[in-house]
């Protein structure tokens, strides 16, 4: 969240929180801002997430740090096809890497929880691999949705932009590079999208988040009144992308129907959503006993709220407490599970000791 902090959510407050995350600042004495507001990413994660991390018990957060692969200890390899109760006699075996130091580490748990989200950026490429020279050039695309009106503003005023996308985060930036057109009459960008659709962006019928209405509709219209500047193309695919770092330009091949069309750029704006960050868990079976995906990227052409993963992060603590009282966000919020239980659903063991079963 915090690398697109600028945003504002399209959700107000009241749907970020849950009642045992209100109950634990609460009890800090921490303020949070009024439930009808609408907070920005980084609001949420400076006012809410941060605060709450704080809050636990010393060494149950390893921050900085990325989990490299999660599996099963000790069994052969290629033994998917055991059945989900043989391999649960086995604890997750996991491999993590600090990001800073380097230093590996290896772990034991009964479970695990993976919140890893959806937010590896997908590819602008046909079919949703990646373009060719895609991966050689995603360092200079912008894959999370830029602050062109602030600090990102350099690389798109008076300068020539392709936007890649038909979502929200696509008619964000629609809109923000329309007021730089307005500001230097040298910008300009080209927006396309692989649907057939005379306009870029799908609106919900009574779409029950007012603001990506709004925001939706403003970029649909702005298409239709075909400014100066803004270019429009349906149907189009991206094939190849390439940077030239010394001409610090961008030259791109694009399928148009079945026309091919060449063009350069500034900047490249890739708004396509995101994919799963999954290769961590491919040692792993499809049902695997203990282990709880809290989904967001599950479902890739489902959008994924916060209110979603509070849902199923309930979900899932009712069924590995067993107990049906066991529900984090009763009203009142009643929390039956102590924190050191919590403590030890992330065990740490060496190495050595495991090794000698499991
Ligand atoms: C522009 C934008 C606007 C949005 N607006 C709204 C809105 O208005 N309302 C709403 O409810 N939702 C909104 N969402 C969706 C919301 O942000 C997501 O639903 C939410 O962030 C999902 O939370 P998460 O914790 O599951 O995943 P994420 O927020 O994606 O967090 C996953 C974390 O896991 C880390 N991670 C990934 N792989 C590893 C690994 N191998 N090891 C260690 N860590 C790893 C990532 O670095 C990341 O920090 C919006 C999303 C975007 C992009």
């Amino acid at each position: 969240m915090r690398s697109w902090g600028h945003v504002s959510l399209f959700v107000p407050w009241s749907c970020v929180r849950s009642p045992l995350g209100e109950q634990v600042l609460g009890e800090l004495g921490q303020e949070l801002p009024s439930k009808s507001v609408y907070p920005t990413g980084g609001d949420v994660a400076t006012r809410y997430l941060d605060p709450l991390v704080n809050t636990l018990p010393p060494g149950v957060a390893s921050l900085g740090t990325k989990v490299v692969g999660v599996t099963r200890a000790y069994l052969p390899a290629k033994d998917w096809a055991l059945s989900p109760e043989l391999r649960s006699t086995r604890r997750f075996r996991i491999l993590t890497r600090h990001l800073d130091t380097g230093e590996e580490r290896h772990w034991n748990a009964d479970f695990v929880f993976d919140c890893t989200g959806g937010r590896a950026p997908g590819w602008i490429g046909s079919g949703s691999i990646p373009a060719i020279g895609e991966m050689g050039s995603r360092g200079q695309i912008f894959d999370d949705i830029p602050d062109i009106a602030g600090r990102d503003r350099i690389h798109f005023l008076g300068k020539r932009t392709l936007l890649v996308g038909c979502g929200p985060a696509a008619a964000l930036c629609a809109i923000e590079l329309a007021r730089l057109i307005a500001v230097n009459p040298d910008t300009g960008f080209l927006w396309v999208t692989r649907g057939q659709s005379e306009l870029p962006c799908q609106v919900m019928l009574n779409d029950p988040l007012s603001r990506r209405d709004v925001i939706l509709k403003k970029a649909n219209l702005l298409v239709a009144k075909k400014p100066q500047g803004l270019y429009f193309l349906n149907s189009t695919q991206v094939d190849a992308v390439r940077y030239l770092i010394d001409q610090k330009k961008f030259y791109v091949t694009l399928q148009i129907g079945k026309t091919t069309r060449r063009i350069s750029c500034d900047s490249v704006v890739s708004a396509v959503g995101t994919r799963p960050h999954s290769g961590y868990i491919l040692e792993l079976s499809g049902s695997e006993i203990g282990f709880y995906r809290i989904a967001d990227g599950t479902h890739r052409d489902m959008p994924f709220y916060l209110e979603d993963g509070q849902k199923q992060i309930r979900d899932a603590f009712r069924e590995v407490t067993g107990g049906s009282g066991d529900d984090l966000y009763a009203f009142p919020p009643i929390r039956t599970l102590p924190k050191e239980q919590g403590a030890r659903l992330f065990v740490q063991r060496p190495h050595v000791i495991a090794a000698e079963g499991a």
